[in-house]
């Protein structure tokens, strides 16, 4: 919808604010044919990129940054109404994104390749950009997700074709406006950077097909981005998907500060964070206290309307999201599972939820991505690491303990991308390698390590000098 630097506005998908539900506005969806274009368009830019000086390319990243930042409260309400975030965690979410515009534009003047010494002569090598990356996002962070593909896409001199989820594409529409106004302002044609929203089964199938995109950076979900890494063939892919992040409580740990550390990490964004929260493992001494913690903690979360400042927890992205919730909360209790509190449906709302249950509930298993937290009751550390071990997702885990060797020993054990110790899985800096091992992903993000991924090695050796 912006290609070549036009706009084409057409009224093709009603886009909802999950917590009214009222139809809040209506966008272009792209067909095969005009994503063949969009890409094509990117494609034929690329070597502007490649071209622009690495000043340049800090100076696009820093005035986006720039204008940006004197937006902050018309992003973060923007979010709110289009993801249905409460207000206080989407201002975090816009001041991430200037963290991760600021490190990308640093990491544009820092690229450098190496010297080898040789006998033979001078062997160097020099980072270049891949070309094309076809960034697709998912809803649940609409701003700092796309501004973690498209930072370190600018930065290695990429042109960038960007889906972001047509569950809420409104915040990526704006920031497409400032980096529009930025290209213009710095007179660098507007189609280094095109915007294609639509239906992901036709525009993100397009980009993880199109021979022309080098690379596809995916967030969102295993089943999609199987499916990515199948159509792509030989073109590079990230992929950061979804988990079951396991938090491991023993009992040697502060075990008031694990419990509140659960409850505030699984119900942010109403649990629909992929390092939310999956599952507690907690020591059996002490899962009585844990429980009655958590339990505690729940009961002051304020659930409601995502504008209020004191919401904690808002909507669901949709009411068959929620329903799904609710289905699956009772699914586990059919299951064994015992419902302690919350759970309760209205509309795209579900009250948090806390359930105990065992290694064969379904909450072991899967992704629940809503605001369900289940307490699972283990014997010792050796079975809580086993059970985190048994599930096919591996994206990051939290450890309460106060024995540091031990703490030592289980990240040594754990199978995850990233291990949080004293802190829930939910953990995240912009400038920390990020991604998931198994089926929770391929390749990592975090500004530094994806502009290594969106950039090339090339080798030069000068003979005979
Ligand atoms: P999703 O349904 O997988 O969608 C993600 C993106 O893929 C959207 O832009 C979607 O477009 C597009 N898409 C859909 N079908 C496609 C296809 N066949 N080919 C190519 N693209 C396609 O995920 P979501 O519901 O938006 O987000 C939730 C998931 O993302 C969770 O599993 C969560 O764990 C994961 N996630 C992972 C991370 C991470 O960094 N590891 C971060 C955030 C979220 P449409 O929406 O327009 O269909």
């Amino acid at each position: 919808m912006f290609i070549d630097g036009k706009w084409i506005i057409r009224e093709d998908i009603d886009v909802f604010d999950p917590y009214t539900l009222e139809n809040i506005e209506k966008i272009t969806a792209l067909d095969r044919e005009e994503t063949k274009n969009a890409i094509e368009v990117t494609e034929k830019h690329k070597e502007i990129m490649k071209n622009l000086s690495p000043s340049k390319r800090y100076k696009i990243l820093m005035k986006v940054a720039e204008h940006l930042s004197s937006k902050k409260d018309f992003f973060a309400k923007t979010i709110s109404i289009d993801v249905g975030k409460p207000i206080k965690q989407s201002k975090i979410e816009v001041d991430r994104t200037l963290t991760a515009l600021k490190l990308s534009a640093f990491y544009a003047k820092e690229l450098r390749g190496e010297t080898i010494n040789s006998e033979n002569g001078l062997i160097f090598t020099k980072k270049e950009p891949l070309g094309v990356i076809g960034a697709i996002t998912p809803f649940n962070f609409p701003l700092n997700l796309a501004t973690h593909k498209i930072g370190p896409a600018i930065a290695t001199g990429n042109s960038v074709v960007l889906h972001p989820s047509s569950k809420a594409p409104i915040v990526a529409i704006y920031l497409t406006k400032i980096i529009e106004h930025v290209l213009k302002q710095m007179d660098i044609p507007r189609g280094v950077f095109n915007l294609a929203t639509g239906n992901g089964e036709i525009v993100g199938d397009e980009i993880s097909k199109n021979d022309n995109v080098n690379m596809v950076s995916f967030t969102g979900s295993v089943e999609v981005g199987e499916s990515i890494s199948k159509n792509a063939k030989m073109k590079k892919v990230t992929l950061e998907l979804g988990g079951n992040n396991p938090m491991i409580v023993l009992k040697d740990s502060d075990i008031k500060l694990a419990a509140k550390s659960a409850v505030k990490s699984k119900f942010l964004n109403a649990g629909q964070v992929c390092i939310s929260v999956g599952q507690v493992l907690v020591e059996e001494e002490v899962v009585e206290t844990f429980t009655k913690y958590v339990i505690e903690e729940t009961k002051k979360l304020i659930l409601g309307n995502p504008l209020d400042k004191n919401t904690d927890i808002g909507p669901l992205i949709s009411p068959e999201s929620a329903l799904r919730i609710e289905n699956l909360i009772k699914q586990s209790v059919s299951e064994g599972g015992e419902l302690l509190i919350g759970g309760n449906r209205q509309n795209s709302l579900i009250s948090p939820a806390v359930i105990n249950i065992d290694e064969e509930n379904i909450l072991s298993k899967i992704e629940t991505f809503g605001p369900i937290l289940p307490i699972l009751t283990v014997k010792d550390s050796e079975e809580a690491v086993n059970i985190a071990n048994n599930s096919k997702y591996g994206l990051q885990a939290g450890l309460f303990t106060n024995n540091i060797n031990n703490a030592m020993k289980i990240a040594d054990e754990l199978e995850y991308g990233g291990i949080m110790i004293n802190s829930s899985p939910t953990f995240r800096k912009d400038n920390m390698p990020f991604g998931g091992v198994k089926k929770s992903g391929l390749g990592r993000e975090g500004i530094k390590y994806t502009v290594e991924e969106m950039s090339e090695t090339k080798t030069v050796v000068i003979h005979n000098i």
